[in-house]
């Protein structure tokens, strides 16, 4: 199949081999792998370079140091999931991760190194040893312009921007492409023999969040309407330290502050987390969020950052991005106390898919944090998604260049307990609800501390709402969002709501212990074609 585009109409029509929607770590480190292959065509809704991969700070984990080793990656990795790693995915990630990662510097990633040459690594919450290669604190950035560069070199590869995608393509259950929607008010349509979902988080589900406008989960809404089924969502990651200062971006202040020393203290300079876990500040990142919601009402007052004690040239030096945003906001990141608070960071579920990225319906995969592999667990590890994106991302490029040739289909997560939703059963109890009122609706209902009746009230909404969406592809960026946002949330609101227990980054207020006998396994759901 060449690279054809034709009009009908105002209907672009576009002809591919493989199809990328997205341009973060996982798309363009699957369009990597896909040269010389056939064509690859890349949609991605914004500016390329937008979406959570630029914004990514802190670093990419991969065991590099002479002291480490992927098996204790691996240990790191598989104690923060909380019970819920899939071992085999995390086995991928750990032992592939370095490969991948030097592939990376051999292209011209310019990690920051100590005097001696030596990769400088940092240490972040619930490593055991310092693992984390970073480009001061825009290590996203570097790695995206690098993988960037790559592709735009590439033959046979083009990149169409400001152009979402809506609604996947199905013929007899398989995926064939996609639907289309630009910024002029265009609609079009891709076709395409293997097409890689890489749409990347979900994070404006939520009215606190680090993650950028394009975060509305549109992978999983459109996976899930395709038939493909989507698990673990009731896992979200909420970020312990996000700058809270009235007027000013909910800027995220990286957890490589707290490796290289920085403190959390309340209002009257106590250093609390030490007396909460016994890893103090780098405890794993759902036990200092909750840590700080608790601290705040307890006092009453704010929870701030403290690097007062470490050297204010160093600390600028290491931290230019962080330290900029702390000074638009009137603070001196390293002389004054900086007020945090959690945010909605990063979605551990997602649709279901396997190691080479196979999902459920035929012809799609999914890669990077729009996927669910389960290598993440209930909780992930800090530094380890940049590194999910790019080793997933390189497999599901790789198994789409098999894909005419591979028949074996979906093959994982292993063991996940699905259930089904039917989409026509209550149309006439319909509701509608804003953007604005379903992201308020997650953060006060599906947060940090969750209990069966707010999470049973958010669920019942949001379910009205999603049967009130209209029928068929979206046919507005906005009508498109929406839907998203709706679709997202009420399936994250069910799963956090059927978990009757406490695990990872889910805290149930009223059943707060962990229960392996009875919920150790993957949930997810699966859309019932009318
Ligand atoms: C502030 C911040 C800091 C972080 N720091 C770190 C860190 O230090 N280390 C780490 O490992 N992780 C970090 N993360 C998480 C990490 O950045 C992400 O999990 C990872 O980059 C996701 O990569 P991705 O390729 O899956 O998605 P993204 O990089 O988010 O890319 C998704 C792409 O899909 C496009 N897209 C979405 N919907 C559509 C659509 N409908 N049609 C067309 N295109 C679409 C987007 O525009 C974007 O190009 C951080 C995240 C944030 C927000």
């Amino acid at each position: 199949m060449g690279g054809a585009c034709t009009s009908a109409g105002a209907l672009i029509h576009l002809q591919t081999d493989f199809l990328i929607i997205g341009s973060g770590i996982a798309a363009l480190r699957a369009a990597v792998e896909l040269a010389g292959a056939g064509d690859v065509l890349i949609l991605t809704k914004s500016e390329p370079a937008e979406g959570n991969t630029g914004y990514a700070q802190g670093g990419i984990a991969a065991a590099v140091a002479p002291d480490d080793a992927p098996a204790l990656h691996a240990a790191d990795t598989i104690g923060a999931g909380a019970g819920l790693c899939d071992e085999p995915a995390v086995r991928v990630l750990v032992e592939e991760g370095p490969r991948y990662v030097r592939e990376l510097i051999d292209w011209g990633t310019a990690f920051d190194r100590q005097p001696d040459g030596s990769l400088s690594l940092a240490r972040e919450g619930a490593h055991s040893v310092r693992r984390v290669l970073h480009a001061r604190d825009a290590t996203g950035r570097e790695i995206g312009g690098v993988l960037g560069r790559r592709t735009a070199a590439q033959t046979g590869l083009r990149m169409v921007s400001h152009a979402l995608a809506c609604a996947l393509v199905t013929e007899h259950g398989r995926c064939c492409g996609v639907l289309f929607l630009t910024e002029q008010g265009e609609a079009g349509r891709v076709d395409a023999a293997a097409t890689l979902m890489a749409t990347g988080g979900a994070g404006q589900v939520y009215a606190e969040t680090t993650n950028p406008e394009v975060t509305t989960g549109d992978g999983v809404r459109m996976a899930f309407a395709a038939g493909a089924a989507v698990a673990d969502l009731e896992f979200v990651q909420f970020h312990p330290t996000v700058l809270d200062v009235p007027g000013a971006p909910r800027f995220l202040l990286s957890e490589a502050l707290r490796g290289e020393g920085a403190q959390l203290v309340n209002a009257a300079g106590d250093r609390f987390m030490v007396r909460e876990d016994p890893l103090g500040e780098l405890a794993p990142r759902d036990r200092v969020a909750r840590a700080i919601v608790r601290e705040r009402e307890r006092t009453g007052h704010a929870v701030f950052l403290s690097l007062q004690h470490l050297g204010a040239d160093a600390v600028h030096a290491r931290f230019p991005l962080i330290s900029d945003a702390c000074r638009r906001a009137g603070l001196d990141l390293a002389r004054d106390r900086i007020p945090v608070s959690p945010a909605a960071h990063y979605v551990m579920g997602g649709v279901a898919a396997d190691l080479d990225g196979h999902t459920s319906v035929p012809g799609l995969f999914a890669a990077g944090e729009v996927a669910c592999t389960a290598v993440h667990g209930a909780n992930r590890l800090a530094s380890n998604s940049l590194l999910e994106g790019l080793v997933f991302g390189a497999r599901a490029g790789a198994a789409m260049r098999a894909w005419d040739r591979d028949t074996s289909g979906w093959r994982g997560p292993e063991g996940i307990d699905l259930a089904s939703i039917q989409p026509d059963n209550k149309r006439r109890e319909s509701l509608t609800m804003t953007m604005r009122d379903v992201q308020r609706l997650m953060w006060r209902n599906v947060a940090l501390f969750r209990e069966a009746g707010a999470l049973g009230h958010a669920a019942a909404e949001l379910e009205a709402a999603w049967l009130g969406l209209p029928d068929g592809a979206p046919v507005s960026i906005d009508g498109a969002r929406h839907a998203s946002l709706v679709t997202v949330a009420f399936l994250m609101a069910r799963a956090a709501l059927r978990r009757e227990e406490s695990r990872g980054t889910h805290f149930r207020v009223d059943c707060p212990q962990r229960d392996d006998h009875v919920w150790r396994k993957h949930c997810g759901d699966v859309l019932m074609q009318p």
